[in-house]
């Protein structure tokens, strides 16, 4: 039975039909059959959140993953996320948590605040 996925690599959002044995049609181009691909075989995803500032006041700063994780370890990274707090000021690409749950990745700040 086919699958149908919508490709979330870049806007144009093409509708891809994997068939059983993992022919991929209606890609407009290379990187949504390896995005089909993947998807079926090993869902991935970055992750974009915010971390508090503890030194201003109802201050955030936002970060993101270095890097995909496995989707099914999404809840457990953004946990951490959640309990995780810097001090300004911070830079961009600041490693707040390093290699977080052994996934090789790190939680990386995405705001410069003085
Ligand atoms: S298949 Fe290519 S063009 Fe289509 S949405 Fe994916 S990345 Fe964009």
């Amino acid at each position: 039975m086919n699958k149908e996925i919508v490709c979330i690599v870049c806007p144009r959002g093409c509708n891809l039909i994997i068939d059983e044995k993992m022919e991929v049609t209606g890609n407009a181009c290379p990187r949504g059959k390896a995005y089909a691909i993947s998807e079926l075989t090993h869902p991935v995803r970055m992750i974009t959140s915010s971390v508090r500032v503890t030194n201003r006041l109802e201050t955030l700063a936002s970060v993101k993953t270095s890097d995909s994780i496995p989707k099914d370890k999404i809840m457990e990274v953004m946990d951490i996320i959640n309990s995780l707090s810097v001090e300004a000021p911070t830079h961009i690409n600041q490693i707040v948590k390093k290699n977080v749950l052994g996934l090789g990745v790190d939680i990386l700040i995405t705001k410069k605040i003085d």
